[in-house]
């Protein structure tokens, strides 16, 4: 099997297993007991907040909040942030955020508020002086993903920061990390972002647990109240096994970021390139610059996405369309829409997302049947003469 949709989930390091299992088979105590058995428990959530401290680069560990995924995480900075502060009732984001923070905008919509979603250019690179424009002082919220789960694009979070804060001091600025934390350094330290989410199971700890950094001078109201866990702010006891997994994780990702920079993005590369010179009808929707160094969006004209996902499978590779089945219809991507790739592209896109533990023999597996593939899923195409103009063309 050669697994390359480490942008859905990864697989979980055994060094974070390891540090997880005390806690599943002997350590099972609850953290906020006051017996000696409880100790250890409550060092390990400790432990894993200053885990969490250093891979955010955050300078306060009271700035680190434990969750139970990427989504709650938006959802508690996102509605936090919102039911806090009432009398302003703007918000700006993105076309091509993931859907945990679409769909809890349309929610605000609902009740009234004014939502600007700020367009990509045709690599998914976002138009920051569109953004810059519209921050007003009755601006309450700001969005921006770190990076973007179909095309990795990365958004210059920093510099949004500021410019929003620089028009409008007090509108809160949260940044969506799932898919940055572990591909690229999120350093929080000396920037003006309020809040930054992500989820474990994108860095090689289990599904099911999240973080999110809140800069100190930012005031939330909390989405699970209850309980006097995580300061007030996310009752429920905690789940310390899986915070444990996900402080141990944070550490390997941070001292990996080197390795993803290179030898990651190498792999990706060489895979990229592969099919884009050896399967005629390729052509690439990720931007060559600014780009997370594990993902690759490619497109297969006049090709339906399922089948070449289908055939992958087949061959024992996991990937991903860019395409999501939407109550049994195929919906093309949102993000790739937004990009405005031709309709010839769209539904025949496929995201590789690699990770430290990608292969180089599984990169050049997937390069020796890519073409093999498309050369079956070429004839039965419906769009036999525009599939020969095109060979024409790029011979
Ligand atoms: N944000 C982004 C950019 C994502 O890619 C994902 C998951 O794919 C999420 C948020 C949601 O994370 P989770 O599945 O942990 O809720």
């Amino acid at each position: 099997m050669i697994y390359l949709d480490n942008n859905a989930t990864t697989q979980v390091d055994k060094e974070v297993l390891q540090v997880m299992l005390p806690y599943l088979e002997t350590e099972y105590a609850n953290p906020s007991s006051m017996y000696d058995f409880a100790k250890k428990p409550a060092e390990a959530l400790k432990i894993a907040r200053e885990q969490l401290r250093d891979f955010y680069g955050a300078e306060d560990v009271k700035e680190i909040f434990f969750t139970s995924c990427g989504s709650e995480s938006a959802n508690m900075a996102i509605k936090g942030a919102l039911n806090c502060n009432k009398s302003k009732r703007h918000i700006i984001t993105t076309k091509i955020e993931h859907p945990c923070v679409l769909n809890t905008y349309k929610v605000f919509e609902k009740e009234g508020y004014k939502v600007d979603y700020i367009s990509v250019n045709s690599e998914g690179q976002l138009d920051v002086d569109e953004l810059k424009e519209k921050v007003t002082k009755d601006t309450a919220l700001v969005s921006v993903m770190w990076a973007n789960n179909e095309i990795g694009v990365i958004n210059p979070v920093e510099e949004i920061a500021e410019i929003v804060k620089s028009k409008s001091p007090d509108t809160v600025f949260f940044v969506d990390g799932v898919q940055a934390a572990g591909k690229i350094p999120i350093v929080v330290r000396d920037t003006q972002i309020d809040m930054v989410g992500v989820s474990g199971h994108k860095f090689h700890a289990p599904k099911g647990v999240g973080g999110l950094y809140v800069n100190k001078k930012c005031r939330l109201t909390p989405l699970i109240n209850g309980g006097h866990q995580e300061r007030g702010m996310r009752a429920g006891t905690e789940n310390v096994p899986y915070i444990a997994g996900m402080g141990k994780a944070a550490e390997l990702a941070k001292d990996s970021l080197s390795y993803e920079a290179s030898e990651v993005k190498r792999l990706r590369d060489k895979l990229e390139q592969g099919i884009l010179k050896n399967v005629f009808n390729a052509r690439l929707n990720s931007s060559l610059i600014n780009r997370v160094p594990n993902t690759t969006n490619i497109g297969f004209e006049y090709v339906e996405g399922e089948l070449i996902l289908l055939h992958l499978s087949d061959y024992g590779i996991c990937a991903s369309s860019g395409s999501a089945c939407t109550s049994g219809s195929l919906e093309p991507s949102h993000v790739l829409r937004a990009m405005g790739i031709p309709f010839t592209a769209l539904h025949g896109s496929i995201r590789f997302s690699l990770s430290r533990f990608t292969k180089e023999k599984d990169i050049d597996y997937v390069i020796e049947k890519m073409p093999v593939i498309m050369d079956k899923l070429t004839k039965i195409s419906p769009f036999q003469d525009e599939l020969n103009a095109l060979r024409n063309l790029r011979k």
